[in-house]
């Protein structure tokens, strides 16, 4: 028999591990034979821990969410061989949740063990790569620009622009760089992919140094992520003992060398000049532009630097075509995206789904609405710097530039919900102590803005807030926005002002005296 038991950290967090030690404990108790295989999460998080079980002819039946408890009647109502129980999941790909989706990154995520280079060739893996070293640089650019697949980490620029500019550059040496500093709150895709399929990620990069002629790579990831740290390393050493990562490969002159390097816990550093100086060993500082780090990045040399997702979305690209990803999406949002839903919602979990569903069906269709049960008061979307939204904009479909016309952005795919007890005074004056908390502080509006943003919401929520202290918010939040260096600074009011505007009664205010 063979057992499946996620072990992402989302699934240790709710007890894995110590299920899947129950499991083993109780087979060998029973003098049953058993292969535990420990996979990435299939992201439907309220079912985790998940214990999937397979009958042979590739069929699995899955049980969830299992306590260490009911593994014992788990055996005892015969789940080896797919009997019923109160668990019972059934074929979990038939679950809506993962059903209604479309999978092109996540495809493999939850099935494998994710350090088995074996089972990620037969899924599929390293097509990609092939093509890409047969096609040559430029049609794999122009292939990668043709799907029209945007930076996912936030800032949505062209990532076959952003490759070609590298390959342009002139430079004896260039750098592939991923963003795997996933700091927005409520998000973990990045997480899952790299505890869950990290042989993508580096298929990913590989990619892109083939493309733009760069021969190394880091993996910049955040310190809170251990065990991915643990899997990327364990990935890397296996890709290198099979000679794909450190030689020249598949019969051509393209070699490429790889390393993770573990941040220090500043969410600036996910900004991409702040990141490169804490890669150089510096302090994140972030650097004015231009230069851009396309042609003068990482020690001055023409630099990639893509998030997890982008370089993960490129192996499927290449090895269906950037036609068949195009056709996907909406408008100028092509291709799928992992969002990641979490807060106060029934069903918190992963959805990789093409652009242009509404926020209405991801809430209620795949969240399945509030877990409390009370009404819906707004979302976040698009991180903590990300605006508040309220329900009756959630008809609004997921693409970049329709988003952006109500003022609301798609960041890295996070979305948080709140129902009606939240109050959203105190979310803006977060948003303004998260800012003040993470600032570099090279700039003014930031350094200073954030402190006296929170100092006015204080004095707002306290119930002293005159006219007067709104007029002030709003130049601050005008000043940060227009005038500061970065996007941390640059963002900060976008949660402050879209409160404000749905929701002046949480600040005291009338609707009348906020617009
Ligand atoms: Fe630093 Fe804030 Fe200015 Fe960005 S906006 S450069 S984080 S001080």
């Amino acid at each position: 028999h063979t057992v499946y038991i996620s072990r992402d950290y989302s699934s240790l967090a709710v007890g894995s591990n110590d299920v899947a030690k129950a499991v083993e404990k109780e087979a060998s108790s029973r003098n049953i034979p058993l292969k535990i295989v420990r996979t990435g999460s299939y992201g439907l998080y309220w079912l985790e821990p998940v214990v999937e079980v397979e009958l042979g002819g590739n069929k699995r039946v899955a049980y969830g969410p299992v306590e260490v408890e009911q593994v014992q009647s788990l055996f005892d109502s015969g789940f080896l061989e797919g009997l019923d129980h109160p668990l019972y999941l059934g074929n979990i790909q038939e679950h809506p949740y993962l059903k209604n989706q479309k999978r092109l990154i996540f495809e493999r995520i939850g099935r494998n063990d994710p350090l088995s280079l074996d089972s990620y060739v037969e899924c599929g893996g390293f097509i990609g790569l092939r093509k890409a070293i047969e096609w040559g640089q430029s049609k794999v650019i122009d292939e990668v620009y043709k799907s029209g697949l945007r930076g996912r980490g936030g800032a949505a620029f062209p990532t076959g622009i952003k490759w070609k500019t590298t390959w342009q550059a002139t430079s004896s040496q260039k750098f592939i760089v991923c963003n795997a500093d996933e700091g927005d709150s409520g998000t973990f895709s990045d997480r899952m992919v790299m505890e869950g399929d990290p042989f993508l990620l580096i298929e990913g990069m590989m990619i892109a140094g083939f493309a733009v002629g760069a021969d190394k790579g880091y993996i910049y990831l955040r310190s809170e992520y251990p065990l991915a740290y643990e899997i990327l390393n364990e990935a890397i050493f296996i890709c290198k003992s099979a000679g794909l990562l450190g030689k020249r490969i598949f019969g051509s002159s393209f070699s490429f060398d790889l390393e993770v390097f573990l941040g220090a816990g500043a969410y600036v550093c996910g900004e991409e000049t702040a990141l490169l100086d804490s890669l150089e060993g510096k302090r994140g500082m972030v650097r004015p532009r231009p230069p851009l780090p396309a042609v003068k990045g990482l020690w001055g040399k023409p630099t990639v630097i893509n998030n997890v997702i982008t370089l993960s979305s490129v192996p499927w690209i290449l090895s269906h075509g950037a036609e068949a990803y195009a056709s996907l999406g909406v408008n100028r949002s092509k291709g799928t995206l992992p969002v990641q839903l979490s807060g106060n919602l029934q069903y918190p979990g992963l959805v990789e789904i093409p652009f242009g569903i509404s926020l209405k069906e991801l809430i209620y269709g795949f969240g399945g609405g509030t877990r409390s049960g009370r009404p819906l008061k707004a979302i976040q979307i698009g991180g903590p710097l990300g605006p508040y939204l309220p329900d009756s904009l959630l008809d609004i479909p997921l693409d970049y530039e329709e988003l952006s016309k109500i003022k609301g952005i798609v960041g890295h795919g996070g979305i948080v919900a709140f129902d009606d007890s939240a109050n959203l005074a105190h979310m803006a004056h977060y948003a303004m102590e998260f800012c003040a908390e993470e600032s570099c502080g090279k700039c003014t509006p930031c350094r200073i803005g954030s402190t006296r943003g929170m100092e006015l919401i204080e004095k707002i929520i306290m119930g002293k807030g005159s006219r007067r202290e709104l007029e002030l918010l709003f130049d601050l939040c005008d000043t940060m926005l227009n005038a500061s260096l970065c996007g941390l600074g640059g963002m900060t009011p976008f949660p402050v002002l879209s409160a404000l505007r749905y929701f002046p009664e949480d600040f005291g205010y009338s609707k009348a005296e906020v617009l």
